[in-house]
């Protein structure tokens, strides 16, 4: 996690499907993030205007795993990388992230808010 000030708000999303098209198809604000199946997807993006790279941290313990910029990905290839997210592939210890967690409701709005 490049920025540990940032504030999350967290959106569920339903599926790894789901997930990718929001991540490959859109931009988001530096404050946004996404939880499916136990992991979150936190935006570590410089801005909106460069790589979209997201932190993928375990919501249980808030280790971070692995780090990917799914700017640089197509659909299939960023399926793939969330099912291995998902299955629990990626394990390399980044560290604990600190940063908020929060529902959109008590985020309010930030300094990376669009
Ligand atoms: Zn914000």
């Amino acid at each position: 996690m490049m920025h540990d000030k940032r504030r999350f708000q967290i959106a569920d999303v339903l599926s790894a499907e789901e997930l990718v098209e929001k991540l490959v198809d859109h931009m988001w604000c530096c404050c946004q993030g996404f939880r499916l199946g136990g992991y979150l997807f936190l935006n570590d993006s410089t801005g909106p205007d460069g790589a979209q790279e997201y932190a993928i941290v375990r919501a249980v313990d808030r280790i971070q795993c692995e780090s990917i910029t799914f700017s640089w990905c197509d659909k299939e290839k960023a399926l793939e990388y969330v099912n291995d997210v998902l299955a629990g592939k990626f394990s390399e210890p980044y560290g604990r992230v600190r940063n908020g967690i929060e529902t959109p409701a008590n985020h309010g709005r930030c300094g990376a808010c669009a």
